[in-house]
């Protein structure tokens, strides 16, 4: 069945078709198929489609969050005794490696049931995942594509931490977890997968050669964290007497499927090396102020012409408040209100996103015309001041952002959230059934 769009006000994010005041875009299986004004809807159009009513409100491409752990996702108020930490180390050992240990299957599914229910609500249409669950580690990604892609229709790119941190055993799973995995997604448009790693401070090089055996000729991107505290480089620099980003580099690891998260602390030599290999950097701001481990220099590294991108490192579930977070940390942290413009934020989150998707997934996401794949939001927006293509990025930040109103949210050409209320599944039930297994899930921690 096609979908008709009518009488939305739609930001393309397209330089040709700009801001189309009062619109329609016909949607044919998973493509946008035409898109136009309102007087020239052909006639027979409506006749043939399922009509969605705009009401004037703002239609957008869906965002992509290009970094999350949605196991976090049944943290939300959770209170753990002995929580006082003085590093990043603290925080991962007191809080995130104590949470995940106690991840069982039940728990990894309603944590990316919930999780995926709110990116659907605050018109993330794309995530990007990294997961662990040490003392479950099998069928794990099995589990996160039931919710995310079978329950729920999110275009899900999934992929297993590996680590050394409990030993080779658990190491050697998380390596057969990520290709066993790997290997299955082929046949689904909506999913895609990376390998996952931890960190390389987590990570010897005896584990890399038994990932790299186990590849074999496989071609595949990785998702791993990068000098996200200082200790990435303080152990690489120990361990194997170079830089961080030069060790992932040796390893085979950096390339334009790669995604690396953070990138805090790199010198120049190592933004040249990513740039040059072509990798992904994503940028997490509102974690990393959280985590109190610094900031990247985002905007140098567009210099460069990195492809950065924004993700949320698990942080929240609305893109908008991490998108308006960049944009404010880089003019503080530099004592530059120049620091960052509305350009730049443009760049990362409407361009380089979707770029991340594309390399990804193999379809073309992100604007609103022909032959785009049909991931789009209808937002409810009351401007009080003119709109229009020129000025939409200072409505963006200034207006939606930490206020974002989604009403509708369609994936691949199917209607997820209509005015508010999820389609195809009870959402009442599944956060009652969420909330049982948190207390069974937070019982186990210890
Ligand atoms: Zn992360």
């Amino acid at each position: 069945m096609n979908i008709l769009i009518e009488k939305a006000r739609i930001w393309t994010n397209d330089s040709e078709l700009g801001l189309i005041e009062n619109g329609f875009v016909l949607l044919q299986d998973n493509l946008i198929a035409q898109v136009g004004r309102m007087e020239e809807l052909p006639q027979n159009l409506a006749e043939r489609a399922q009509i969605i009513a705009g009401h004037g409100q703002l239609l957008l491409p869906g965002f992509v969050c290009a970094h999350t752990h949605l196991y976090s996702a049944l943290a939300r108020g959770m209170a753990l005794s002995g929580v006082a930490p003085q590093s990043f180390t603290d925080i991962l050992a007191q809080i995130w490696w104590r949470l995940d240990k106690a991840l069982d299957k039940e728990s990894i599914y309603y944590s990316a049931l919930i999780g995926g229910l709110e990116l659907i609500r605050n018109g993330v249409t794309t995530v990007i995942d990294h997961h662990a669950s040490p003392n479950a580690i099998r069928g794990s990604l099995a589990e996160i594509k039931k919710a995310l892609v079978g329950e729920l229709g999110l275009r899900s790119c999934l992929c297993y931490e590996i680590s050394d941190r409990d030993g080779p055993e658990r190491a050697m799973e998380g390596i057969a977890e990520n290709i066993e995995f790997f290997d299955s997604t082929a046949q689904d448009e909506l999913l895609s997968a990376l390998i996952g790693l931890h960190a390389s401070f987590s990570l010897s090089d005896r584990t890399f050669a038994q990932l790299r055996q186990a590849l074999g000729g496989r071609e595949v991107g990785f998702h791993i964290h990068l000098a996200e505290g200082p200790e990435d480089q303080e152990d690489s620099l120990t361990q194997y007497g170079k830089r961080v980003a030069a060790r992932l580099n040796d390893l085979g690891i950096l390339g334009p499927r790669t995604i690396l998260a953070h990138g805090i602390h790199l010198d120049e030599q190592e933004q040249e090396l990513i740039a040059q290999a072509g990798a992904i950097l994503v940028h997490n701001p509102q974690s990393n102020m959280n985590n109190a481990v610094g900031i990247a220099d985002i905007p140098a590294l567009l210099r460069k012409g990195i492809l950065v991108g924004l993700g949320n490192d698990g942080f929240g579930y609305e893109m908008l408040s991490d998108l308006r977070a960049m944009f404010l940390v880089h003019k503080l942290v530099q004592h530059d209100p120049q620091a960052m413009s509305l350009a730049q934020a443009h760049q990362v989150f409407f361009r380089n996103n979707y770029e991340i998707a594309r390399r990804l997934f193999g379809v073309k996401l992100g604007s609103i015309r022909p032959g785009y794949r049909a991931d789009l939001i209808l937002v409810d927006y009351k401007a009080p001041t003119p709109l229009d293509e020129a000025n939409f990025m200072g409505h963006l930040l200034f207006g939606l952002a930490g206020n974002l109103e989604v009403r509708t949210t369609i994936v691949n050409g199917r209607v997820l959230m209509r005015e508010r209320e999820m389609c195809g599944i009870d959402e009442q039930q599944a956060y009652r059934e969420a909330r049982e297994a948190t207390r069974r899930l937070w019982g186990r921690i210890e």
